[in-house]
């Protein structure tokens, strides 16, 4: 109940600032809080979050693409880890997501054995088939189904010794139809309608892996989904004479699900878009960022750091080619001019429980807002 009246508090207040960083703030520790349970399979979390962004999308005055929702539903099968989720090797309880985390397409098991070495980082109970590696650094993701295995990944530093015995209990649950959805709207053209600048970002991350283990995602892409909403509130205002659409997708996490659905059913002409602009991993930028495409794009690029050197933005912005690591990518196949900025410098959480709201900085989100406004208004020349 408390959490609850914590997430009404925080989303009555978020509409009062619109592109500075408490703006950001509030979006980002919203997204990343427990309510929304790392915007996953489990708790209801992604469809939690999608009611929320419809809500923001709505009291702005976005106005639907396509009658008269928001949404675009689509699903699609994921391996799912609704409640036990118990380890325990050489006699030791190991802690959810700090100390392991279950490969995403492992089967559950509740098992007792003795584990055998392999190699100096792997160790199976081959009877149970369970598999155990040993690494530096956890990091998780999401898969479409449960093979015949558990798998687990377990940080070095947690245990003493070589790993001997096991014991798991573990509940999986394969969804064959999840259902989710990309949430798009738009600020109409006020003299070229069908010319469309397109802003992206995923808000769906990873869920959760048992019942009191989330993966909050604030970098990932509670960040991206901060600058969507502050380009959002300041579009709906100010409207351009090009259209300016906003898509927040679904199913990122799980292959780029939700935005190649939406470049198979596109719910406005993929060829009536000038340029999309991708953002996911916003929450730094001390080191600048890269753009994805490019060098694809090289007159937009040249655009690009025109705004950037003439206002003082970013620190730096790298250059990188083509490459299928966000959802600008089927648009690139599709032939619709994109580019991808993620930021760099700061903290090195990635796919795992230490992607928290409070590491973030968010350092360059007005100017990131800044740089978007300036190379969508160079495009409209
Ligand atoms: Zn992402």
């Amino acid at each position: 109940m408390k959490n609850l009246l914590l997430v009404f508090l925080v989303l009555s207040c978020s509409n009062a600032f619109s592109q500075d960083i408490s703006f950001a703030k509030k979006v980002v520790d919203t997204l990343a809080s427990p309510y929304f349970w790392g915007r996953g399979y489990t708790k209801g979390g992604m469809e939690k979050a999608a009611q929320y962004l419809v809500q923001q999308f709505s009291d702005y005055g976005l106005k639907p693409v396509k009658g008269s929702s928001f949404l675009q539903p689509f699903s699609y099968p994921v391996n799912t880890f609704p409640t036990e989720m118990e380890v325990s090797i050489n006699g030791k309880q190991l802690t959810p997501g700090k100390d392991f985390i279950v490969s995403p397409d492992s089967r559950g098991v509740k098992a007792k054995g003795d584990l055998q070495q392999q190699d100096s980082t792997h160790f199976i109970d081959a009877q149970n088939r369970i598999m155990v590696s040993l690494e530096d650094k956890l990091t998780w993701s999401v898969a479409s189904e449960a093979a015949d295995y558990t798998a687990l990944q377990v940080d070095k530093k947690a245990i003493d010794g070589m790993p001997a015995d096991i014991k798991a209990t573990i509940e999986n649950k394969v969804i064959k139809d999840f259902k989710t959805a990309n949430i798009c709207g738009w600020v109409k053209g006020t003299s070229h309608p069908d010319s469309i600048i397109v802003i992206s970002a995923h808000y769906d991350h990873l869920g959760g892996m048992g019942e009191s283990t989330y993966f909050p995602g604030a970098n990932d892409n509670a960040s991206g989904t901060s600058v969507l909403l502050g380009l959002a509130k300041y579009y709906a205002a100010n409207p351009q004479p090009f259209t300016i659409a906003f898509i927040s997708f679904a199913g990122e996490e799980a292959g780029l699900i939700g935005s190649k659905y939406f470049t198979e059913n596109p719910v406005f002409p993929l060829k009536n878009i000038r340029f999309l602009v991708n953002l996911d991993l916003q929450g730094t930028g001390g080191e600048g960022i890269t753009v994805v495409n490019a060098t694809e794009f090289k007159k937009e690029f040249e655009m690009l750091n025109e705004v950037n050197d003439s206002l003082k933005l970013l620190s730096k912005i790298n250059a990188r080619g083509k490459a299928a690591n966000s959802d600008h990518y089927w648009f690139t196949e599709k032939g619709v001019p994109a580019f991808f900025f993620y930021t760099l410098g700061g903290i090195k959480a990635y796919h795992d429980v230490f992607d928290k709201a409070e590491t973030l900085p968010l350092n360059e989100y007005e100017d990131l807002i800044k740089l978007v406004k300036g190379f969508n208004k160079k495009l409209m020349k």
